[in-house]
């Protein structure tokens, strides 16, 4: 048994963890003490207490971290859960193979990214992680191994693709890489001046790039309200003569400063200097793949910048008829309230389903961003951008969430019913007992 290091990315306190430590591969679950429930912990990357179980035990499956097969023909590869994206790359990208959807940091292991059925910039044409995955095994409480793909055992498959590591353990799972050519990307930054251009632009780009997403100036108002860079590109064919070096990780934050780094003050200073970065309105180079996808990884524990209360992230997705008006209104909200995040994120979701009956892309319009733990006073502001995602009929990721009601999920995540059927009765979480238990208080 150990007692930490768990917490996830927002570093909010949500009380002591107690983890063990699950390599045994193939024994059943640890045994627990009577009463306590448990919840597989990947590498803790979600910001809230998705990954938590307060009062309960997690178990720590970064220990289950072999690769287990690899076809460099098919790209099919076979891993263990605990193996992080950043593994995968590294092994896959010098055999011309790439992940199929990744998300914004490398750094979440494969157990984590099936459980939140986690998307990246490609949503639009490959739909959610779970999309390519053929298969995995599920071991549960009682001992048992269930082999779960899209014909065996498909009910389990569905339920634990975005099923918040409440069906049981993954163990090890299998997944379609995607070709490509070399490790870099050809990529376009466009500038646009408010939240019309990025619809415009995402509606001309989708068609024709793998990748877009754009950043967004949160502070900006009235006729710049939703100003940003809108980034696009695809893997490139080939190597440009002038060979981009790959880059290396930058410094990491040691320690967190005991105020949040994160103000208004500093807040407007960094959008505005981000927003002019570039001299003209576009900007076409080709790029390493990391700076590409996984720009914040190159600063080790940048979540510390918030200080030791921590930040909430909130990430919402609205159905795009009506969407340019629910996200106008949800900016409003924020750029009167001065807060906010140096990086906030705007994408267009495509329609492609995904397997899983609890996951979150939806075809919509989805903003992601970062807010400092200032207590009473960003609770409420959540509270209201709550409002408007539920009365546009919208959703707001579990992964990302630490104080959403249970009234919210139930509205958002319709299949709820369905998937409690295959919940694993051993299993729990934090999140899980503020949306669905019968009682808020965490009791394990
Ligand atoms: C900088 C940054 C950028 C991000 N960008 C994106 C993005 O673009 N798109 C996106 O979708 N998400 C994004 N995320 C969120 C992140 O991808 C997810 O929260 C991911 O699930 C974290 O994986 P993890 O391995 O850290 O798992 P954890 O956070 O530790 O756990 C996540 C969930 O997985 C379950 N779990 C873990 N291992 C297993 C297992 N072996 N079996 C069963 N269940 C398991 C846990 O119980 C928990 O419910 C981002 C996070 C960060 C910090």
């Amino acid at each position: 048994m150990s007692s930490g290091p768990y917490q996830s990315w927002g570093r909010i306190d949500f009380g002591p963890q107690i983890g063990m430590r699950f390599d045994q591969r193939l024994s059943p679950l640890p045994e627990v003490e009577t009463g306590k429930s448990i919840l597989p912990y990947g590498n803790g990357r979600s910001y809230g207490d998705s990954c938590l179980n307060t009062g309960g035990v997690l178990i720590d499956c970064r220990h289950l971290d072999r690769f287990i097969s690899f076809d460099p023909e098919s790209g099919v590869l076979r891993c263990e859960a605990g193996v992080l994206l950043a593994d995968i790359l590294d092994m896959a990208v010098p055999r011309g193979w790439f992940l199929p959807v990744s998300p914004g940091t490398r750094l979440v292991t494969v157990g984590g990214a099936i459980a939140n059925d986690v998307h990246g910039k490609n949503h639009h044409r490959a739909g959610t992680f779970g999309c390519h995955v053929r298969s995995f095994e599920l071991l549960r409480s009682n001992g048992e191994r269930l082999l779960c793909s899209p014909a065996e055992n498909t009910e389990y498959f569905q339920a634990t693709i975005g099923g918040l590591g409440l069906t049981g353990l993954v163990t090890w799972a299998e997944i379609q890489l995607r070709p490509v050519a070399n490790a870099y990307i050809d990529q376009e930054v466009i500038r646009f001046h408010n939240l019309t251009e990025f619809f415009r632009l995402s509606e001309d780009s989708d068609e024709k790039f793998e990748y877009t997403v754009a950043w967004i100036d949160c502070l900006a108002k009235d006729v710049s309200l939703g100003r940003g860079l809108f980034m696009r590109g695809n893997h490139a064919p080939e190597i440009a003569r002038t060979e981009p070096k790959a880059p290396r990780d930058g410094p990491s934050i040691p320690i967190a400063p005991p105020l949040s780094l994160v103000n208004q003050l500093s807040l407007r200073a960094f959008n505005a200097l981000y927003y002019h970065k570039q001299r003209g309105d576009d900007d076409n180079r080709q790029v390493h793949y990391r700076p590409f996808f996984y720009p914040l990884d190159a600063i080790g524990n940048w979540n510390r910048i918030y200080g030791p209360k921590g930040f909430y992230q909130y990430q919402c997705v609205l159905p795009m008829e009506g969407g340019e008006a629910g996200m106008t209104e949800i900016l409003r909200k924020i750029a009167a309230a001065g807060m906010g995040s140096f990086l906030a994120v705007l994408k267009i979701f495509g329609d492609k389903p995904s397997p899983g009956l609890m996951s979150f892309p939806r075809s919509g319009v989805t903003l992601a961003l970062d807010f400092s733990n200032s207590g009473g006073k960003v609770l409420s502001l959540l509270d209201q951008l709550d409002g408007i995602t539920s009365a546009h009929g919208g959703a707001v990721y579990p992964a990302k969430d630490a104080r959403m009601s249970a009234e919210l999920f139930r509205q958002a995540y319709p299949r709820l019913a369905e998937f409690s059927k295959y919940v694993d009765p051993a299993f729990s979480s934090s999140f899980w007992r503020r949306v669905e238990g019968p009682a808020s208080q965490d009791s394990g």
